[in-house]
């Protein structure tokens, strides 16, 4: 789960960490009484969405008055912002953060990750403010780390080695350090899957602060933190998503045309491998888990047939603990409510197939079955094709 930079500030001065100072605003008219209370020359205005590089897109502007505030928060709420991790259409802008400018005198970049073989790890880089992904690929000397055990977190040697080889001097020293150990700290205590503080700066009169800052909750751990919910937005999720997670269903939308029902992650990846192969692209990602119940089939089919990009459909399940013939039923349930405007081609295979196949073919509903993964997937690219 995502959260915005004025979240994941907030989060991380929580634990120590200097950041810039700003105020959230909601509308251009907020944001120019934020440059007022700032009471500062300059003013960064930024905008709030779950998608970096809007320093490129034009989705971080500096200002110089109250009324440029207004103008520049105005232009900046009224369109979709598009940046190279949006795709062309942009996302959504709701809010901006109005923050003091500082004058940079070098960019650092500090990042945490969990890497499953080694624990925590502690990532900083002298080349910051650039996309870190090039500099990993480019000159990943560049990058340091630290593995950190999650029992004794950060430990303070290893901050200060991390400080140094970075090339703060001694009396920054302490302030390096706070900032990395607050970073391990807020990972910890908040179950994230990325702390990043992208750029993290020295400004020319000699602070020492976060710029910006990007914070992942691991879903698994919602359970555990209602403010999860509370700092939750789903303004730049698709719709389709969002039902389907009330649902417990794991779906995603694809560009493709071949709408897909499996259960089981895995299942679920080669079908779409197997799709592709037959020459096919899937319009989604969709598992209804092991243990799939019939109302869950139901809106599952209503989410794949939502998407009108849908040509044919594709369920493809392996009955294990959900029994086939529960789920050829909700099969039924669902083509009787909706109707079936796409040709639907079922592959089941496990426990109570042959009972589900019965129900399918005794329906009168004009399902294709398919034997194997191989010829399900090349009966619905043609299916798919033929429509065409
Ligand atoms: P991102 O592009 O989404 O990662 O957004 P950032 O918050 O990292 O801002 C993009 C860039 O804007 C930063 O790398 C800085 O170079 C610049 N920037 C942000 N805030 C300030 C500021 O207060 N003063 C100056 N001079 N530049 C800033
Ligand atoms: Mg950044």
């Amino acid at each position: 789960m995502k959260i915005h930079e004025y979240q994941a500030k907030k989060i991380l001065s929580e634990f120590g960490v200097a950041v810039q100072e700003g105020i959230v605003a909601n509308s251009a008219a907020e944001a120019e009484a934020a440059f007022t209370k700032l009471g500062v020359p300059t003013a960064v205005v930024k905008a709030q969405v779950h998608a970096g590089g809007r320093g490129k897109g034009g989705g971080v502007k500096l200002v110089k008055s109250a009324q440029e505030a207004n103008s520049v928060s105005a232009t900046i709420l009224s369109r979709p912002l598009v940046t190279h991790q949006t795709g062309p259409q942009g996302v959504p802008v709701h809010k901006v953060l109005v923050c003091a400018a500082v004058d940079i005198a070098k960019e650092y970049y500090l990042g945490m990750v969990l890497d499953r073989s080694l624990g925590l790890v502690l990532m900083a880089s002298a080349e910051g403010g650039v996309e870190i992904e090039e500099v990993a690929q480019k000159s990943p000397e560049k990058i340091l780390k630290e593995t950190v055990d999650v029992r004794y977190g950060l430990l303070p040697f290893q901050a200060r080695r991390m400080a140094m080889q970075l090339g703060f001097a001694e009396n920054e020293l302490d302030i390096v350090v706070k900032t990395m150990q607050g970073i391990t700290q807020a990972f910890i205590a908040y179950d994230c899957s990325l702390v990043e503080i992208n750029p993290f700066v020295r400004t020319k009169d000699g602070k020492i602060m976060a710029i910006d800052a990007k914070i992942l909750f691991d879903d698994n751990a919602d359970f555990r933190h209602p403010v999860y919910e509370e700092l939750r937005d789903n303004s730049e999720v698709n719709e389709a998503e969002i039902r389907a997670a009330k649902s417990k269903l794991s779906y995603i939308k694809l560009d493709g045309n071949i709408g897909c029902m499996v259960n089981g992650a895995g299942l679920a990846m080669s079908t779409m491998d197997i799709i592709k192969r037959a020459g096919g692209e899937p319009a989604n990602f969709l598992d209804v888990g092991g243990g799939v119940q019939q109302d869950q089939v139901i809106e599952a089919f209503r989410i794949i047939v939502s998407d009108p990009h849908v040509e044919a459909i594709l369920v493809n399940i392996f009955g294990g603990i959900a029994k086939c013939d529960l789920i050829a039923q909700g099969i039924v349930n669902a083509v009787k409510e909706m109707g079936l405007k796409h040709p639907l081609v079922v592959r089941l295979e496990g426990t109570n197939m042959e009972m589900g196949m019965k129900i399918l073919s005794s329906s009168g509903l004009k399902i294709d079955t398919a034997t194997g993964m191989a010829d399900a997937a090349q009966k619905v690219v043609a299916a798919a094709k033929a429509k065409k």
